[in-house]
């Protein structure tokens, strides 16, 4: 985590370059090109190219590591690239100050003024900029609402719930009324249950205000809840850019494959036997049906069936709520997870134990192939 600076926190756009005198400003496109980042001999960032359309929610979703925040700082331009471009609207801003680019920056480490009131820590960022107390005012109030805080504006920072502090974090980028807005891991402070409503209020927020969002996290299932389109890092490098619908269905990469959600790798000599052919795929846990009667156990499936037979033997069953992850060691080798839902009817289903044999199934058409996984690339 990376605590801003002061004159990172003064740098909102200027009050001049905004469009729209009132309401939403309408968000902006970003594009990279080539961006590369170097510390020293380490390269955090390399090769990233994206275009992000003007009112998207965009996420980064990545490891600790992988260079987002890096990728962020750059377009913030709180750091300059070693190589590569940065367009906003089409405008080449890869050279352009902080301050001229009409973008804000809504950090983890929210850096409230604790000696000033909520209004006054929105209002800071247009106090510095010497906007009229009136008009200062009155943008303060209407950000505070933007996130349902207005009622609360003459509170202290020390008086709010951390949820509520995080809101007026983000009233003091909205204030600025930014055609981009860029969060870097804004809920990570939060409790579970509190992030999980803060990225629902996020989602809303960002539709009535129309601006683009770019949104930096390290936790799949926070992406998939907020995003128009993700884009997974690992390395300082993009594996893949798609809606969260296409990462999980088509994952591109076993990288991929197995950052967002559990994923179930066939490789190697473990395809040859279950799919009759090589390859690398994909099989998601809940696609594979658990046979618990000896009957299924007995033929196996062609390899040229629409259907893949393999059986083996419970190694792990875990209980998990709304549905049950066992895990299953394979006579072909290796193992397969398998996740049943458990709905409406499932007390009806044998109970599965350790040690038993069962049958697993599933369509071949499930099996998705994927570029299979790469040696760890030194830095170079
Ligand atoms: P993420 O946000 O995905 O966790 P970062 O962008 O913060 O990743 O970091 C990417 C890589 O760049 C890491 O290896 C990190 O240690 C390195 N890095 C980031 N900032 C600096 C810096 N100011 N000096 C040296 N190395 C840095
Ligand atoms: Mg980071």
């Amino acid at each position: 985590m990376v605590t801003p600076s002061p004159a990172e926190l003064a740098a909102a756009p200027r009050a001049d370059v905004r469009t729209a005198p009132d309401g939403p400003s309408g968000g902006a496109g970003i594009s990279l090109r080539g961006l590369r980042k170097t510390f020293g001999s380490a390269v955090a960032v390399d090769h990233v190219d994206l275009d992000i359309p003007a009112g998207e929610f965009f996420s980064m979703l990545g490891p600790s590591g992988s260079g987002k925040t890096t990728v962020l700082r750059m377009i913030a331009g709180f750091e300059q690239p070693t190589a590569g471009a940065i367009h906003l609207d089409g405008v080449d801003v890869t050279k352009t100050a902080p301050f001229g680019r009409d973008v804000n920056t809504v950090f983890q480490d929210y850096a409230l003024f604790p000696h000033m009131s909520v209004r006054e820590n929105v209002e800071y960022g247009l106090r510095v900029k010497k906007v009229r107390r009136a008009e200062r005012r009155e943008r303060a109030l209407e950000a505070l609402a933007r996130v349902r805080l207005d009622h609360l504006a003459d509170r202290k920072p020390g008086q709010l719930s951390g949820g509520q502090r995080q809101r007026v974090a983000l009233a003091r980028a909205l204030v600025n009324r930014p055609r981009v807005l860029l969060l870097d891991e804004p809920l990570g402070a939060l409790d579970l249950k509190l992030r999980r409503e803060m990225q629902v209020e996020l989602k809303e927020i960002q539709r009535e205000v129309g601006i683009t969002f770019i949104f930096v996290t390290h936790d799949q299932e926070e992406a998939l809840t907020l995003s128009d389109r993700i884009a997974i890092f690992n390395e300082g490098r993009i594996q893949q850019i798609a809606t969260p619908e296409e990462l999980y269905e088509r994952p591109a990469t076993a990288f991929v494959a197995g950052f967002v959600g559990t994923s179930n790798l066939l490789e190697d000599e473990q395809t040859v036997a279950l799919l009759g052919h090589g390859g690398t795929y994909n099989l998601r846990p809940e696609r594979i049906r658990l046979h618990r009667s000896a009957a299924a156990a007995a033929s196996p499936t062609p390899h040229d069936a629409e259907e893949v037979a393999a059986g083996g033997v419970v190694r792990e069953v875990i209980y998990l709520g709304s549905a049950t992850q066992t895990i299953v060691d394979l006579d072909a080798g290796g193992s397969l997870i398998v996740l049943e839902q458990n709905a409406l009817g499932t007390s009806d289903r044998p109970a599965t134990h350790r040690g038993d044999r069962v049958v697993l199934t599933w369509r071949r058409a499930d099996c998705v192939a994927v570029a299979p996984p790469t040696e760890s690339s030194p830095s170079a």
